[in-house]
């Protein structure tokens, strides 16, 4: 088994953007588990698996098995691929991120996911973030790690996010997205986010990235030695 730093946290709370410098810096493999859910809520809008916001979970699970994922490193950034389609940035969009999180809480959903995402992992070196990594994919992981920042904070940051990538959201509908995603997200009856007891929180409201990414490479380093 190789070397596993697993990264839990709240949506906005750093996670995704230390998690890829941590992994350039070090050389870790970066599996971005939230895209993976993010790709099977792509294919169930575009197969009308949810229309207007009414989710069919046989459709969704049916779709399952139509359904390849694939992540690739890259230090000019990291692609998804569904299907062999590069959707790395139409599953940052609205409408996968409104839905996504109801259809992660899919019993089916989550169990294949999980399956994919311990295979991803398979005796490499990686860091993963997730909601679930230190409690449920990896609870054995070497290193877990749980982020949180205050939800205002956290809307901030989403929204500057989006509008480098171009996507129209306002700050009221961050927030709102973030407050519906941490209530779901908190409540699922599989893969909750939940603080794994031997986790080390670290709160990054007033932090930088820098700042978060330098702290947790010293931890790694420090496990490492
Ligand atoms: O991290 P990201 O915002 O891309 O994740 C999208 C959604 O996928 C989350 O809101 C959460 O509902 C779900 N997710 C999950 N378990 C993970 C990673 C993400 O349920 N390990």
């Amino acid at each position: 088994m190789g070397f596993i730093v697993g990264i839990d946290g709240t949506a906005g709370s750093g996670k995704g953007t230390v998690t890829k410098k941590i992994s350039n810096k070090l050389g870790l493999i970066n599996i971005d588990t939230g895209s993976t859910y993010r790709c099977v809520a792509l294919a169930a809008l575009r197969e009308n698996a949810i229309v207007d916001g009414n989710i069919d979970n046989k459709k969704i699970i049916k779709l399952l098995d139509k359904i390849s994922i694939e992540i690739k490193n890259s230090k000019l950034g990291d692609k998804i691929y569904l299907n062999g389609e590069d959707v790395t940035t139409r599953i940052r969009e609205k409408d996968v991120t409104q839905v996504v999180s109801p259809v992660s809480a899919i019993k089916e959903v989550r169990y294949k996911m999980v399956d994919l995402q311990r295979k991803m992992a398979e005796g490499k070196d990686v860091i993963m973030e997730g909601r679930d990594i230190c409690t449920y994919v990896f609870p054995n992981a070497d290193i877990k790690i749980y982020l949180d920042a205050a939800e205002t904070e956290r809307a901030k940051r989403r929204l500057l996010e989006m509008q480098e990538k171009g996507i129209k959201m306002t700050y009221e509908e961050v927030l709102d997205n973030i407050r519906k995603r941490d209530y779901n997200d908190k409540n699922k009856e599989i893969g909750a986010l939940k603080l794994a007891p031997d986790s080390i929180v670290i709160d990054t409201t007033n932090m930088n990235i820098e700042e978060v990414e330098n702290k947790i490479i010293q931890i790694i380093k420090e496990k490492r030695k």
